[in-house]
């Protein structure tokens, strides 16, 4: 039996409306749940209230809560921006690394995943909006760095992980998700074998889930504001 958390009840029953907008199964999406700034213990009543996918975008946070949560069966996602210096923690400690954007840091993570580990789940992040500001590869880069992914012996490539410009206009952040199923679709029309298209948090979930979301990444909707600083 599952323990009750409000906020994971809130994302799920905001999930399965926005499915049913978009004539969706609730199934075929999952929750990635985003604790960075909040203490592992958020993570552990997230996980006795049925969550099992964790994300966070902080090395040493990361390591620091997964020692203080070695006894549960969590999923480990990598969100943040990636240093090559941290790629061999990255390798060692995570189940997926999601922000992917550059084929030096591809290649380092192949090279560094330990051998009785099964290959590293991998999303390339996608700058889908060119912004100066954000790491991802350009859209017309993403064909080349998914070959090279498809060559890099311990990496499997799962699918596009992507964040649009902020916006108040809920069209054009339809439209950037939009733009990333397409890279998306493009991509399996190639013979690539995806599966995952990681898009839409807490603000834009629905949009999200109509363009073909697999994978929301939520955090303030589960957890409250982030103690501390804006980030
Ligand atoms: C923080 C973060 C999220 C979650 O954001 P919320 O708005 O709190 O839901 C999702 N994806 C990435 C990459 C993040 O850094």
């Amino acid at each position: 039996m599952n323990f009750k958390m409000q906020g994971v009840e809130n994302v799920r029953l905001r999930l399965e409306k926005a499915c049913a907008t978009a004539g969706r199964d609730p199934a075929t999406v999952k929750i990635l749940a985003v604790a960075k700034k909040h203490p592992a213990e958020k993570i552990r009543e997230a996980y006795g209230a049925g969550l099992r996918d964790f994300g966070e975008n902080g090395v040493q946070e990361a390591l620091d809560k997964q020692e203080q949560l070695s006894d549960l069966d969590i999923c480990w996602h990598f969100i943040g921006g990636i240093q090559s210096n941290k790629t061999r923690d990255l390798a060692t400690h995570f189940h997926w690394v999601q922000s992917v954007d550059r084929v030096k840091v591809l290649n380092r993570l192949s090279a560094q995943r330990p051998a009785d580990q099964s290959a590293l789940n991998i999303c390339l992040q996608v700058n889908i909006d060119r912004e100066p500001q954000k790491s991802g590869v350009l859209p017309e880069g993403v064909a080349e760095l998914a070959a090279q992914a498809a060559r890099a012996p311990r990496i499997r490539l799962r699918g596009l992980m992507a964040m649009p410009r902020v916006s108040d206009d809920p069209a054009q952040t339809r439209d950037s998700f939009r733009r990333v199923r397409e890279l998306f679709e493009m991509l399996r029309g190639q013979g690539f074998t995806l599966d995952t298209l990681s898009m839409g948090m807490s603000a834009d979930l629905e949009a999200a889930v109509q363009e073909g979301s697999t994978l929301v990444r939520i955090g303030t909707d589960l957890f409250g504001p982030r103690p501390g600083a804006a980030d």
